[in-house]
């Protein structure tokens, strides 16, 4: 039998926008042929399985052989096969036309893109093809095997065969320019990206010793029962390249409503200032689509490395409208769910492990709950903070009792709770804070202010967050301790400086005055450097503490010590607050020399 025919659909003038789309991704090609073939295996086992085909006796496998001197890229497998009619149908109409469909959908899409450019099919091969022959045999008894081949365009040839082996064989013939598709490397490379967990083995110019490249069952499509921590930490390593070990993870796995396995790992972060991004890999019945795919995973989940497997993902329509589909929703909204439990059930069964791993996984668990509210409310108890004592706790633990509408008239105020942001430029007032038996936070990494707003907007009439430096007339003083007469030599002294000035009496008495900036000036001018607008007013405020002997001591001096004890201690209470600007420090340094000096009676 020969037969030659038309391709009925007009598909010249296809491979030129389907080469210009995936012009970046068409070693996809691979992975579309060689899924093809894992497809074909599935169904012969099914047919088995059925009684409705005889048992393979020895393996399934799938080939990809190379040829230098044919110029050619082959995949054979030994799955179900095609007889003439199968391929008049499946590759000569679907084929085809499913192409055709794929380019609508594309343009439909309007260059928004397809995730992962799934569902090409047999066609992609023709990017890089010039003319493909498959040679297949059905599993069917007595199936006459047949050969098929077309350059692409509009015609194909069918023939017999003399294939004696079940399965299918397909040939490409490599286009001008395609020629790394023949080198070895590349070919592994490409199977080992996209075919890592394919279901059936998959050899590269197989020989006797050849092994396979993939991994057909891969630890997350196993029972979580049935895994061993080794098999996770060791399928980490494998998958990710990251010798440290991962700090924990989480194996999904459900079938209903929809199919959803994967594994996601905490890894160790390396350094604080920057998110780290990491790698989730989406994988449909285990043929790699695509990583980090921002419409079905959760963006701060991204922050994480793992590997999900959902086939129920419909991954061959536009990008925009996976983000507004239901099922995808769905599917995300519970990965960020079993993240929340395995987080929480971390925190009530292993809290120390919890603690230990706090750092790693903070930014994390802070990053998810800015980004998602549903994330937020599930994790908002466990989320830890460690105090001026070195402990732990749990931040809404210090929140207050909400303030209703007629206290806040009343001019109450939500709970306020103390922070640090840096524990040694703050140290003076973690000291005072500290000996006044007073607990303050420490928010020290970067995503800690925004952190800390976002808590604040979570939950307005419960809690305002105020830095250690901020309320030092509320927090330290002590009642009735104000002095005018102190207040006034210090005003006359600092008159040209741009600082209130105010007495109070304060809990620790070693400390003669404390700069105090209130949190909302404060913010603004972060906020307004943070946008370069230069720092703005900071509304300084001088407290001179009037419990300290100096102090006291400054009212029976003469006015040259007035003036030289008042510029030493402002200067000791700005060391403390901010470095000291050149001027100030060329001034402060003059003055400790003529101090000096006057002690040493020079
Ligand atoms: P899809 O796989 O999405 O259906 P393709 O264009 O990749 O579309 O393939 C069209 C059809 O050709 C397949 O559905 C299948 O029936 C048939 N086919 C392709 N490759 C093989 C193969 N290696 N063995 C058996 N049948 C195949």
């Amino acid at each position: 039998m020969e037969k030659q025919g038309n391709i009925r659909i007009s598909s010249e003038n296809m491979m030129p926008i389907i080469k210009k789309w995936l012009y970046s991704e068409k070693d996809i090609f691979l992975r579309e042929i060689v899924a093809n073939a894992s497809d074909a295996i599935t169904k012969h086992q099914k047919l088995t399985s059925l009684g409705e085909a005889e048992k393979e006796d020895g393996e399934y496998f799938i080939t990809v052989t190379t040829d230098d001197k044919q110029k050619t890229l082959t995949v054979e497998d030994n799955g179900i096969g095609m007889t003439a009619e199968e391929v008049e149908k499946y590759i000569t109409q679907i084929a085809f036309s499913g192409a055709a469909d794929f380019v609508s959908k594309y343009e439909k899409a309007n260059g928004d893109g397809i995730i992962g450019h799934f569902g090409l099919g047999f066609y992609s091969a023709y990017m890089v093809s010039d003319s493909i022959e498959i040679y297949t045999k059905s599993y069917q008894d007595g199936a006459q095997a047949v050969r098929w081949e077309s350059d692409g365009n509009s015609t194909y040839t069918i023939s017999d065969c003399d294939k004696t082996t079940r399965g299918t064989k397909i040939v490409m013939h490599l286009s001008e320019g395609e020629e790394e598709f023949l080198r070895e490397n590349v070919v592994q490379g490409l199977i080992q990206k996209y075919c890592s967990f394919m279901p059936y083995n998959i050899y590269l110019n197989k020989t006797e010793e050849s092994s396979p490249l993939n991994t057909p069952t891969p630890l997350y499509t196993k029972d979580p029962k049935e895994c061993t921590e080794e098999e996770y930490k060791s399928f980490y390593r494998e998958t990710f390249s990251d010798y440290n070990e991962p700090l924990f993870w989480v194996h999904l796995n459900m079938e209903y409503p929809f199919r959803l396995k994967g594994i996601l790992y905490f890894p160790k972060v390396r350094k604080q200032v920057e998110l780290e991004r990491g790698q989730v890999k989406l994988y449909c019945n285990q043929v790699f689509i695509a990583d980090n795919i921002k419409e079905v995973i959760p963006e701060f989940l991204m922050l994480l490395n793992g590997v999900i497997d959902c086939p129920d993902i419909p991954l061959n329509v536009s990008r925009s409208f996976l983000q507004n589909d239901k099922q995808v929703q769905k599917i995300a909204k519970h990965i960020t769910k079993k993240v929340a439990d395995k987080l929480g059930e971390l925190y009530r069964n292993d809290k120390e492990k919890y603690e230990n791993c706090w750092n790693d996984i903070a930014t994390f668990v802070k990053f998810g709950c800015i980004k998602d509210d549903d994330f937020y409310s599930r994790v908002k108890d466990i989320i830890i903070y460690k105090n001026i004592s070195g402990e732990y706790r749990s931040v809404t633990s210090y929140f207050g009792e909400e303030v209703t509408a007629e206290e806040a008239k009343e001019g109450k105020q939500p709970q306020a709770v103390y922070y640090v942001s840096d524990e040694n430029k703050q140290a003076q007032y973690v000291q005072m804070f500290r000996d006044a038996a007073l607990d303050a936070i420490v928010c020290d990494t970067y995503i800690d202010p925004h952190f800390i707003s976002y808590l604040e907007y979570k939950n307005p009439t419960r809690v305002r967050f105020m830095r250690i430096d901020s309320d030092v007339d509320g927090a330290l003083k002590e009642l009735g301790g104000e002095d005018a007469q102190i207040e006034e030599i210090f005003k006359s002294v600092l008159s040209e400086q741009s600082l209130k000035i105010k007495t109070e009496k304060l809990k620790n008495a070693n400390v003669p005055a404390v700069v105090n900036v209130s949190e909302f000036m404060r913010r603004m001018s972060e906020m307004n450097s943070f946008y370069q607008m230069g720092e703005g007013p900071t509304d300084m405020t001088l407290v001179v503490n009037t419990a300290n002997s100096a102090v006291q001591a400054l009212k029976d001096a003469s006015s040259e010590k007035k003036e030289q004890a008042v510029k030493q201690i402002y200067y000791l209470a700005l060391l403390a607050y901010r470095p000291l600007t050149p001027e100030e420090l060329t001034d402060f340094v003059g003055k400790n020399v003529t101090l000096l000096e006057s002690f040493l009676k020079i």
